[in-house]
């Protein structure tokens, strides 16, 4: 009998499954998966769904009231993952360019969801962008794996619960007292970002100080263009109790911002300028951190992948989001305990949430102890 190639490896993953459960070198050991979730047939389905804001949301490039989203999932066996793409103007990404990239994926090839790193390259060569396509799948997969194994991601990584950090709770672009009022209701989180970059930087912080002298990170999004006067800026920011800036010049402003970055007597993360693993690298010495965000790097395994390699590249690290269901948040959220500040405030600033999961409690991070990524439908 010949066999092509594939049917060969096929069968060759049949045998070493078998072998695996049958002649298991460790007996006293047990996976802690019973057999019959190490074969089936993995279904995707999805459906477009729309987040409505709080506020008009307000940065240095445009103002909106909702943020498009896809909503996936995958059912293996029983078991149902969730996912989440979160697309935001900037990105790229839209319904029709998330559910036509979610039409061309077949996960029903595959033996089971545990073939992460097959599954995952064979989808990111699908299109070369799509990131929040890609992680609406990565998302959705890495829950129904975690289900699978019974246990919560951030346990699955051995990372400490208890050391989520505070998230920071973003106030958009407005007038003073806008601002003022929208600090006030920010009275529980510990941590308030503040969006910059545009004539109203200074008003903006010191519309924040008139009510409170909690610490503020800033978000430039790239919308200052003078690298002296955004070095001027930074040592005002910091007179005032900024103590992270998100950002400040355009991402292609590579030297400039390793200029500012040289000189900055407050930590500069980069977000626009980094968004995938390949990015990393080059980031060193441009920014003193990275913004990682699940919508940017495709999912959690790059991001966990790009959050161990700035670690070794001796950056801070920030774990971020877009404006997203608690699914996307919670799947983000496990990352936090190895990050110096999270912004995970995107299911916050939204009316028509349809999950729960992480929760932000005292302004905390607060991992919920279920399996996967810890959301569940509401
Ligand atoms: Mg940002």
């Amino acid at each position: 009998m010949t066999l092509n190639r594939r049917g060969f490896l096929k069968s060759t993953a049949v045998v070493t499954g078998a072998a695996l459960m049958t002649n298991n070198p460790y007996p006293s050991i047990s996976t802690g998966i019973p057999d019959k979730f190490l074969s089936g047939k993995m279904k995707l389905t999805y459906r477009p769904y729309t987040l409505d804001l709080r506020h008009v949301f307000t940065i240095a490039t445009n103002s909106r009231t909702t943020t498009p989203v896809v909503l996936t999932e995958i059912e293996f066996n029983g078991v149902t993952g969730y996912g989440e793409a979160s697309m935001p103007p900037y990105l790229g990404e839209s319904h029709e360019s998330v559910l036509s990239f979610l039409s061309k994926v077949d996960l029903g090839k595959y033996e089971n969801p545990f073939e992460l790193e097959n599954i995952l390259h064979e989808l990111d060569s699908l299109a070369p962008h799509n990131t929040a396509a890609k992680a609406s799948v990565d998302i959705a997969l890495h829950d129904l794996v975690g289900k699978l194994m019974g246990q919560p991601w951030y346990r699955i990584w051995g990372y400490d619960e208890t050391r989520t950090p505070y998230t920071s709770f973003t106030i958009g672009i407005d007038t003073p007292e806008v601002v003022r009022q929208k600090t006030k209701e920010a009275e529980e989180y510990k941590v308030l970002k503040v969006k910059l970059g545009r004539n109203t930087d200074k008003e903006m912080i010191e519309a924040i100080r008139s009510v409170t002298d909690k610490p503020i990170t800033g978000d430039v999004n790239q919308g200052w263009t003078n690298k002296e006067q955004a070095l001027d800026m930074l040592h005002w920011l910091k007179e005032h109790g900024v103590v992270m800036v998100e950002q400040p010049l355009p991402k292609e402003r590579i030297d400039d911002s390793a200029w500012l970055t040289e000189r900055s007597p407050l930590p500069i993360i980069g977000d626009e300028g980094v968004q995938r693993l390949a990015d990393v690298r080059n980031a060193a010495g441009v920014y003193h951190g990275i913004n990682i965000k699940l919508m940017k790097s495709t999912g959690m395994r790059e991001a966990q992948n790009m959050l161990a390699l700035a670690r070794s590249l001796g950056m801070k690290v920030m774990i971020g989001c877009m404006t997203e269901t608690s699914c996307a948040i919670s799947a983000a959220s496990h990352l936090s305990p190895m990050a110096d500040w999270a912004d995970l405030d995107g299911a916050l600033l939204i009316k028509n949430d349809v999950f729960d999961g992480t929760k932000i409690i005292g302004g905390k991070v607060t991992l919920m102890d279920r399996p996967g990524i810890g959301a569940v439908k509401v």
